[in-house]
C-alpha cells in the first residue's frame, strides 16, 4: 500500500469540529486507512494575511487509490462540509491538500506531488516532521534543487 500525507486547514465556523469531520469522512473510507495524526495547531493566514487565524492538522495514511482519485475524494469531502470555492488563498470551511504520495514526482494541470507550497508553510512542514520527518526532510531537500 501507498502511504500518503495530507493537511487539513479550516478558518472558518467551527474550525476545529470541521477539521475533525473531514477526518472522519477520510477515515470512513473503505480504502483509506488513517495511520497517523499530528497535533492540532493555530497558525496565521498563509498568503492573504488579513484573514481569520487557521486549525490546521496534518494526517498520515495508508491506501492504494492512485494519487488523482485520491485528490477528487479529497475535494469531494470539501464539498460535503460546504466548501465553496472563493478567493485563492481566501477563508475556507476547510482544505485539504495532498502533501505528498510516497515518493511520487508529478506536475500535472489538477495535481502537482509534492505539494508546491509544503516547504514554505512552516506549519506544515513543523506537523508532516512531527509524523513523517523523513518524508519532511525529502520534500525540503527536493525544493532546495529548483
Ligand atoms: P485549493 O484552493 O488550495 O484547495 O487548491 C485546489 C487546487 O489545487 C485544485 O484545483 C487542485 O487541482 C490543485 N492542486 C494541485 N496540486 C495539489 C495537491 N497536491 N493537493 C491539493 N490540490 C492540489
Amino acid at each position: 500500500m501507498a502511504k500518503a500525507w495530507l493537511a487539513l486547514g479550516a478558518n472558518m465556523g467551527d474550525a476545529k469540529a470541521q477539521i475533525e469531520s473531514a477526518i472522519s469522512h477520510i477515515a470512513q473510507h473503505a480504502d483509506i486507512e488513517i495511520t497517523k495524526q499530528s497535533k492540532m495547531i493555530i497558525s496565521k493566514a498563509w498568503g492573504k494575511t488579513d484573514q481569520s487565524d487557521f486549525h490546521n492538522i496534518v494526517i498520515e495514511i495508508a491506501t492504494d487509490i492512485e494519487p488523482k482519485k485520491l485528490l477528487k475524494i479529497c475535494q469531494e469531502i470539501e464539498n460535503k462540509l460546504g466548501r465553496i470555492r472563493g478567493e485563492k488563498w481566501g477563508p475556507r470551511i476547510i482544505d485539504i491538500d495532498i502533501i505528498a504520495y510516497d515518493r511520487f514526482e508529478i506536475a500535472s494541470k489538477f495535481l502537482t506531488l509534492p505539494h508546491p507550497y509544503a516547504h514554505e508553510r512552516d506549519f506544515v512542514i513543523d506537523l508532516l516532521r512531527e509524523i513523517s520527518p523523513l518524508t519532511a526532510e525529502w520534500i525540503v531537500e527536493l525544493a532546495g534543487k529548483d
